[in-house]
Order: structure tokens, then C-alpha cells, then sequence
């Protein structure tokens, strides 16, 4: 039987409609079972292995004894809203009215979701950079937009200005952004930023930022785009616990954006989940208030392991571009003779004991070629996990 529906849309935004018209099973997926069946280790999906701070896991076993188990008020919890405007004022002097411009939500893909229904029509455009996290294609091919993407180019991974300028048109309703970016490390240049809030106010468009890896950058601190000049008005800016403190599970997400907007999208919001983890949200606003010594922490921790493992992929004859921020790394295999990422992360179980994620799984059919060779592994897990990852890796250079 073939059942036809709006999932055809979102399959083939996420390049998983397949040539008989079915849902092709993710590439992750498919690898994840590859590490399970030969014993390899798992560098594939992007969660970390250990808990997060202790506090915050005490604070949700506290608030279910307390009693935090009903429906939570639908923009959220009002102690996790205030905890959320606290934030954004002590790390990026922004202020933000609790009450009026956050929503939390289930994870930053229900913020994602809601936002880009809530906010495109069909045939509207919305440009994202490429390679692009898988959910961006699936939730614009629901809402019925026009995908246009901005590729970034090997070896730095930036945006060429110029492409920027002719992706955005009149056309243009939202220009979705993710900063620091999954799966490259890029971290934008201030530069980049303000050219997208110079093109998002010549031709009207919205700025949509996911900015889930905000804590986890490893040189200069991280500028929110809305705080650039001529930005905030237009400008949603989501993000989550889930990275930031190991909590993955729990999917406590939110968004900040001027009260107009946030309105529109609870519209959307409140038929999509309603609300999510009651418990879970004061949980998430003991860790937002935790001492600057934690957040520099998660960085640092971070930045060790994405050395250990950058170090483990160059010695076994990768290229590697050094991530700056977030959980990933991209390295080519082309300097080992592979030029066939998808075919070469089949194999690298068995050559080396470890799985990959080919690039091509964030990238349109249309544009793989450029990103053929190349190879994402997440470095958010155990140091002991990387170490043995590295010295597997050297089998490819024996
Ligand atoms: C992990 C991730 C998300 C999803 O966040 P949740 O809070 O789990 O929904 C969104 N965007 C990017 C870029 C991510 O890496």
C-alpha cells in the first residue's frame, strides 16, 4: 500500500525519499547498527556518553517529588522563562522580558518546527548554509518553502559574501542560521553575521539562529546575531539544554524573540506538543544559573577531546579542518585514496573499528559532489572512548 501525506515532503527535504517513492532509512541509522553488529566504536551520532552536573540532575529528581508532574503553563515553567532571560543578559547583555519573548519548547527542533510554520507560506524561501543539520529539509519541505542553500566551501567552511547576497532575495522569508555550525565547527565571523542582518533588512526576511552549541566554542566567546545592530526586531534565536549539559534526553529547549513573533509561533507551538518535561524545567534553570567555572568547563573539556581526536585522525592521514565550536569534525578521506565517503563509512567498521557519518547525509542531491570525500565523527564522548578511537584509526595508515 502506498500511504501519500505531508511525510513525503519532509522525507524528501531530509533526502530520504528514495527512487521507489518509500522512506529510506537514515544513514545513521544504518551506521549505528553498523557499530553495534562489528563491535566498532561509535563516533556516528552526536550524544555525549557521561551525565551532565550533578545539580541539575538532583533538580529533577527533586521536582518530581515535589510534585512538578502535570502540564506545565504553555510558554513554560516561569522559574525556567526567568532563569532563560537571566542568561541571555549575563553572557550577552541582551534583556529580554521573561514573559512575553521566550517560549520553551520541546527541544530546538520543536523550536525550529513551530518557528518555520508558524512563520513561512508555501512558496516562500528560506535559505540555510550547506552542509545543513538533516531536520532543517524535513521541517522546510512540511511547511511547503523553497529550500535554497548557501554551500560552505572546504577546507575553512565559510560563506562566499557574494553567494550570500544572491541567495537572498525579495523571495527570502527566513534566512535559518546555525551558529556554531553542525557539522562543520564553523564558527561565523562577526563579518558573515552582519552581512546576513544587512540582507535580512534590505529584503525583509527574518533571521532564524539555532544556536544549541552557544557554551561549546573554543576560542572567542560566542556572539548571538541578535545582538548585532538591526537584528533583534527581525531575529528568533533558539537553543537548548540538551548540549550544553548532557541532557540530550530530556529535550528542554527554547526561543527568544520580540513578543509579535513569539506569539505567531506559540499559535503553532500549542497544537504541536502544548508543553513538554514539567519536572525537567527547574532542572534546566538550576543549570542555566550555574557559576561561569562550569560553563568555561564544558568548553575546555570539550576542546581536549576535540583534540585528541583531530590529533588521532591527522596521524592516520586525514584532513582535517579544526572545528571551532560544537560536537563534530569533518575530516576527507581523500588523502588515504578514498574518494567515496558513503562507500568508505560502510567500510571503515571493518578496516578501522570505528563509524563515521558521510557529509553527504547534510548535503542536497544536487550539491553532494563537492562534500563526496568527506567524513563527520563526533568527539563529544569519553576521553578513554576517543583514545581508542584514535589508535584504531592508525590501523589505516599500517
Ligand atoms: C542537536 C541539535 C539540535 C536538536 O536539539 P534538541 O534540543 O535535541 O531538539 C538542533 N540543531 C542542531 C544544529 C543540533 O546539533
Amino acid at each position: 500500500m502506498t500511504v501519500s501525506g505531508s511525510w513525503q515532503h519532509a522525507a524528501r527535504g531530509a533526502m530520504l525519499l528514495g527512487d521507489d517513492g518509500a522512506l529510506r532509512p537514515t544513514i545513521f541509522a544504518e551506521m549505528s547498527a553498523l557499530a553495534v553488529s562489528t563491535g566498532a566504536v561509535n563516533l556516528g551520532q552526536g550524544f555525549p556518553d557521561e551525565d551532565g552536573p550533578a545539580e541539575v540532575l538532583e533538580a529533577a529528581r527533586k521536582a518530581i517529588s515535589d510534585g512538578f508532574n502535570q502540564y506545565s503553563p504553555g510558554p513554560g515553567t516561569p522559574v525556567l522563562r526567568e532563569a532563560i532571560a537571566t542568561h541571555q543578559q549575563r553572557f550577552y547583555g541582551m534583556t529580554v522580558d521573561p514573559d512575553r519573548e521566550v517560549l520553551v519548547t520541546a527541544g530546538a527542533t520543536e523550536a525550529l518546527a513551530a518557528t518555520i510554520l508558524a512563520l513561512t507560506e508555501p512558496g516562500d524561501e528560506v535559505v540555510t548554509l550547506e552542509p545543513f543539520y538533516d531536520a532543517y529539509g524535513a521541517i522546510i519541505g512540511l511547511s511547503g518553502a523553497k529550500h535554497v542553500t548557501v554551500g560552505l566551501h572546504a577546507p575553512a567552511f565559510l560563506p562566499d559574501p557574494d553567494e550570500l547576497r544572491a541567495a537572498v532575495t525579495d523571495r527570502t522569508r527566513i534566512i535559518l542560521i546555525n551558529n556554531p555550525h553542525n557539522p562543520t565547527g564553523t564558527v561565523l565571523p562577526i563579518e558573515t553575521l552582519q552581512l546576513i542582518v544587512e540582507l535580512a533588512n534590505r529584503h525583509d526576511a527574518l533571521i532564524v539562529t539555532d544556536e544549541v552549541y552557544e557554551h561549546l566554542v573554543f576560542g572567542a566567546a560566542h556572539i548571538p546575531i541578535a545582538t548585532l545592530p538591526g537584528a533583534r526586531e527581525r531575529t528568533v534565536t533558539i537553543s537548548s539544554a540538551g548540549k550544553t549539559f548532557n541532557t540530550t534526553g530530556w529535550k528542554i529547549g527554547w526561543l527568544v524573540a520580540p513578543a509579535p513573533l513569539v506569539a505567531a509561533i506559540i499559535a503553532v507551538k500549542q497544537f504541536l506538543t502544548f508543553v513538554n518535561g514539567a519536572p525537567f524545567q527547574p532542572a534546566i534553570a538550576v543549570g542555566l544559573g550555574l557559576p561561569d567555572s562550569f560553563f568555561a568547563g564544558v568548553a575546555a573539556d570539550l576542546a581536549h577531546k576535540r583534540d585528541l581526536l583531530s590529533a588521532g585522525l591527522v596521524a592516520a592521514g586525514f584532513g582535517v579542518t579544526q572545528p571551532k565550536g560544537g560536537y563534530f569534525i569533518v575530516a576527507d578521506a581523500s588523502p588515504l585514496g578514498f574518494d567515496d565517503a558513503e562507500e568508505f563509512c560502510r567500510r571503515l567498521p571493518s578496516l578501522a573499528g570505528v563509524v563515521g557519518i558521510p557529509i553527504s547525509a547534510f548535503v542536497s542531491h544536487g550539491n553532494r559532489a563537492e562534500y563526496s570525500s568527506l567524513v563527520r565523527f563526533a568527539y563529544c564522548k569519553r576521553v578513554s572512548v576517543l583514545e581508542d578511537a584514535a589508535s584504531r584509526l592508525s590501523r589505516l595508515t599500517r
